[in-house]
């Protein structure tokens, strides 16, 4: 039987209703019962394939190959599950489904209508969904009051109609302004927020009161009068320095037992928090710091630069940096920027490891290929992820095998040397099909070459099966497989492939000898990196960078110590 949590969101969006909902996640995990989370994404589009990404942040893949939200990232990296693409749900899947049924008939000539034909569509989706699972907790995206929403908050009333109150609770995640002029911590916005639920007929059980400070006492006790709900179920949610120390406070408020009581569920027996506690230190005091370089596409939109289109990465890096008790420090570099300056150090010099992450068409790609060439030169840690693994396959071609005019065709459809291409079958698939569907997308196997770097940290994480492993793609491109031997006889090592059911062999992972981390994939490992379980690449990666840096201060060191000749 499935008891459901529902997340809304009030007064503005980002105020962590997505945390929220991971953290609720992990608390049911920890608690022991089976657990999933739902994303609902009120938008019109199909899903996130198309959204610029400097826009919406990243496009989160799953296994199964969807292009969804990216909170269903953040649901992952807390609760350490794989959540299929059917847990997320927009708009535009409904009334597509919706349609699709009509133009199938199965309406029996009915007029389909919002009222029932769309609300039982939204409820369906989620109990196929929450199926099984003895929690769901389902977000719904944008703000109470949007006008997108209403649906939703339909269905979920509906849910609460139909299995009665003690299966489905409501979580009003709302926000408390302290404008800036006065000082004072105003609880009107979240009077309204809940003036505008309860036209939906929601009545709140929870409210997490979000805010720079914490609730103090008379404004626990306004918006326990508005809502009607008890002082112990209004939550004070301050400011914190890491997502990651939510679950902990949502536990120190007894949140998750106050639900088991409310659901009428058994307590948990055991409940250990102590890894996730550790890995929370880690962040808040670490021992060490290091620089790592993301080498991107950081377009702004307004006077704001985005780096959430690289949301899966940071996190790849905080959760590598947790578990070696290293503070990892991002240093955003515009691509572009390495095309026009004098000396790439001035850009790179101080960075302890380089990575180029995922991207798409022209823009700052000679910039990146110059930071691979100075990680390759210089001995720099380097991790080449998607893109960054083929603009490395790119590099070598030019500057190792001498072929200057090596490209890719996404870049130069005329290369004399495309080295990495659209492949015929991909292309057929173009040609067929609009934009949304050429892609490589969600898991893909890669036998892994044994005795190389690559099969050593995936083998120590047990990641390995049979000789292979498993990783999320989400790309058209492929490297050549005309140049494998080339690129081989030079000493690019092919660390791992994947054989096509036509037999081609597609370039998984490359890596260099004599050099302390340079590896690159055609895959995205930053979508199965987890807090409490790192991945491989990124941890082995950050503890180079670390090596390197602890090397550099010798150095630095060694050199201030040095008596001048003077003397
Ligand atoms: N643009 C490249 C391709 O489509 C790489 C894609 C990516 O980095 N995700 O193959």
């Amino acid at each position: 039987m499935t008891h459901y949590i529902i997340v809304t969101g009030g007064v503005i969006s980002g105020v962590g209703k997505g945390v929220t909902t991971a953290s609720l996640g992990k608390i049911f995990k920890e608690y022991g019962y089976t657990t999933t989370l739902i994303k609902i994404d009120p938008y019109i589009n199909y899903d996130a394939g198309t959204l610029r990404p400097t826009e919406h942040g990243e496009v989160w893949v799953t296994y199964d190959g969807g292009e969804i939200d990216q909170d269903l990232g953040t649901y992952e990296r807390f609760i350490n599950q794989d959540l299929p693409r059917t847990n997320s749900i927009t708009t535009g899947q409904i009334y597509s489904e919706v349609i699709a049924k009509e133009r199938q008939g199965m309406y029996l000539g009915q007029t389909v209508q919002f009222i029932p034909h769309i609300i039982d569509q939204i409820k369906e989706r989620i109990e196929q969904a929450a199926h099984g699972y003895d929690i769901a907790i389902i977000e719904i995206g944008g703000t109470v009051g949007d006008y997108e929403n209403v649906p939703f908050l339909h269905v979920a009333k509906l849910l609460e109609r139909t299995l009665g109150q003690n299966r489905v609770a409501h979580v009003l995640v709302t926000y408390l302004p302290i404008p800036a002029h006065v000082q004072e911590m105003k609880t009107k916005p979240t009077q309204q927020a809940i003036r505008l639920l309860g036209q939906e007929g929601i009545i709140p059980d929870f409210i997490i009161c979000r805010a720079e400070r914490p609730l103090d006492p008379p404004r626990k006790k306004k918006i326990e009068h508005v809502a009607h709900i008890s002082s112990e179920n209004v939550i004070s949610a301050p400011d914190i320095d890491t997502i990651y120390q939510i679950p902990l406070d949502l536990e120190s408020e007894e949140v998750g037992k106050k639900l088991i009581k409310y659901f009428n569920l058994q307590s948990p027996a055991h409940v250990d928090w102590k890894v996730w506690s550790e890995l929370v230190h880690a962040i808040r005091f670490p021992t060490a710091r290091v620089t790592i370089a993301v080498v991107g596409k950081y377009l702004a939109t307004g006077d704001y630069q985005l780096s959430d289109s690289y949301l899966s990465i940071s996190h790849a890096l905080i959760h590598a940096g947790a578990h070696a008790r290293v503070a990892v420090d991002i240093q955003w570099i515009d691509a572009s920027q390495l095309e026009n300056v004098h000396t790439i150090d001035t850009l790179l010099g101080h960075v302890n490891g380089i990575i180029v992450p995922g991207g798409f068409g022209t823009a700052g790609v000679e910039g990146k290929i110059k930071a691979i060439e100075y990680a390759r030169t210089r001995k720099v840690p380097y991790l080449g992820i998607c893109y960054g693994m083929q603009l490395a396959v790119i590099e070598f071609a030019r500057n190792v095998i001498g072929l200057s005019q090596a490209h890719t065709t996404e870049v130069d459809l005329h290369t004399d040397h495309p080295v990495v291409d659209i492949l015929p079958l991909q292309k057929q698939l173009l040609e067929e099909k609009s934009l949304g569907g050429t892609m490589r997308l969600g898991n893909y196997h890669a036998s892994i070459m044994p005795h190389s770097h690559v099969y050593k940290l995936y083998h120590t994480a047990g990641r390995v099966d049979n000789g292979a492993i498993v990783e999320r793609h989400r790309h058209r491109y492929e490297v050549n497989p005309a140049y494998i031997d080339q690129l081989s006889t030079h000493g690019l090592i092919i660390s791992g492939t994947h054989t096509r059911e036509d037999g081609t062999k597609l370039v998984e992972f490359i890596e260099l000898e004599d050099h302390p981390f340079f590896i690159a994939t055609q895959a995205h490992p930053e979508f199965t990196s987890r807090f409490e379980t790192s991945h491989p690449l990124f941890s082995e990666f950050v503890l180079q960078a670390y090596q390197r840096q602890l090397k550099s201060s010798v150095f630095e060191h060694k050199k201030s110590h040095t008596p001048s000749v003077a003397l």
